[in-house]
């Protein structure tokens, strides 16, 4: 049996600005800008980074980096600064990715 080591999932983000509502947060309750934050999962080979198979969007307090996961109309919705909170399922986005092998 012979191991072998392709590599590891590796995970950018990208800060893509406020998203143009100053809401209260409901982690730390203060008010604030959410920022969009575009999560990007990569399919290394050999630790090289080669092309990404997932696309995340969340939006993040610049506070307390509490962060929540959108999508779909919310995604554009927050582009374009007009997106308000719901109720949703609430996630760290600094929260160590989880590995699904
Ligand atoms: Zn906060």
């Amino acid at each position: 049996m012979s191991l072998i080591i392709i590599g590891f999932d590796k995970q950018t983000s990208k800060d893509l600005g406020e998203t143009g509502v100053e809401q209260q947060c409901v982690w730390c309750s203060n008010s604030v800008f959410y920022h969009l934050i575009l999560i990007r999962t990569w399919f290394s080979y050999f630790f090289i980074p080669l092309f990404v198979y997932r696309r995340e969007y969340h939006i993040k307090c610049p506070s307390c980096s509490f962060g929540i996961k959108i999508r779909g109309n919310e995604i554009k919705a927050a582009k374009r600064g007009e997106l308000s909170l719901r109720a949703n399922t609430p996630v760290r986005s600094n929260e160590e990715p989880k590995k699904t092998d």
